[in-house]
């Protein structure tokens, strides 16, 4: 039995309840690998989680799905060549036997676990996935950048480019363009040359947002902001929008479509009902549809964008693993632009 450390949690709280503990580092099943852990992201369904705000955390459980390190280690039927290999972990223990799995949609996939809830997470030295799971990391990546490649990333890529189908010379409509999601939605929709139309509440946030690429800023403290879109597109309206914030926003967004739009539903600030019109969505033909984790092929596009340095991660703040109570609290309190990352013990 080898030990290994890890930041646990022993009942649901506040941020100090993260601590460094002991544990038994996991041994690689037949089809695993054993990954040493470089870098973790700090997502906010972490804080989530461990305040036992959302189901599926558990106390005593290793939190943590955006992880990238290097392979150690492989089981019996593992490939045994790829020992050394950077990698990041697709974040959903998928069965890749399923129909949705064997359609490249493992973010369907009803026979999953993800890491960090039911599966060994990123806050520890060592974790063992299925060979399946480790992607390649392209040379030259550093891994702070590499473990955003999941997810806030991958999820933009999957929003973006997978649901919304964005292409060049579309005019692209980001709420929350400020958030976490947004700032890389940006500069995802950028990387396929669209025109980006980003919507944020705060005057605070325009700086930001116009850093991460985006064309036009509207600055709607009141977010009554399709009238301003109407204006700016010469009544066109947008062909794409990327709805992170929707109870707020989700009228104003369907009145600043364009004919046959596409509103890609992914976030739920507020999570409440909304009303919307029938008549507009059939005049102007518009299609809405919800988006969620990233595929298998998202990953492998969000590192390319990545490396590529076509998305920039915004990282606000790296600590080491120990202190990862102060990268929770500094995320509750709003206080750090872009993401919290993990590295060193
Ligand atoms: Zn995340
Ligand atoms: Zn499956």
């Amino acid at each position: 039995m080898i030990l290994m450390k890890a930041v646990t949690f022993t009942e649901f709280g506040g941020p100090e309840q993260l601590r460094v503990t002991e544990v038994v580092r996991p041994e690689p099943g037949p089809d695993d690998v054993l990954v040493r852990i470089h870098a973790a992201g700090v997502c906010y369904h972490d804080v989530l989680s461990r305040a036992g705000k959302i189901p599926g955390g558990q106390p005593g459980r290793i939190l943590g799905h955006e992880i990238a390190g290097e392979i150690v280690a492989v089981g019996a039927r593992g490939p045994a060549d790829r020992v050394g290999e950077r990698v990041v972990l697709y974040q959903r223990l998928y069965c890749g036997s399923c129909r949705y799995c064997l359609g490249g949609r493992q973010d369907l996939c009803r026979n999953s676990r993800v890491l960090g809830e039911q599966g060994g997470g990123g806050y520890a030295e060592f974790t063992c996935v299925p060979a399946q799971n480790a992607i390649p990391v392209p040379d030259g990546l550093d891994m702070n950048k590499a473990a955003l490649a999941v997810c806030p990333v991958g999820t933009s890529v999957r929003a973006a480019l997978g649901v919304g189908e964005a292409e060049p010379g579309q005019v692209v409509l980001i709420t929350g363009a400020g958030g976490g999601l947004g700032l890389h939605q940006i500069q995802v929709v950028k990387s396929v040359n669209a025109h980006v139309v980003a919507v944020t509440r705060s005057e605070e946030k325009s700086d930001i947002v116009r850093k991460a690429g985006a064309d036009e800023v509207i600055v709607s403290p009141d977010l009554k902001f399709s009238g301003e879109v109407w204006r700016r597109t010469a009544k066109q309206g947008v062909d794409l929008i990327l709805e992170n914030v929707v109870t707020a926003t989700f009228g104003e967004s369907l009145r600043s479509s364009a004919q046959n739009a596409m509103v890609v539903v992914l976030g739920n600030i507020g999570a409440k009902r909304v009303e919307i019109d029938p008549g507009l969505i059939i005049a102007r033909r518009i299609r809405i549809s919800g988006s969620g984790n990233a595929t298998y092929k998202d990953v492998q596009t969000a590192l390319h964008l990545l490396a590529t340095g076509a998305v920039k991660p915004f990282i606000g703040h790296v600590c080491p693993f120990p202190k990862v109570s102060e990268g929770h609290a500094l995320m509750e309190r709003g206080v750090v632009a872009g993401r919290v990352v993990l590295n060193g013990w």
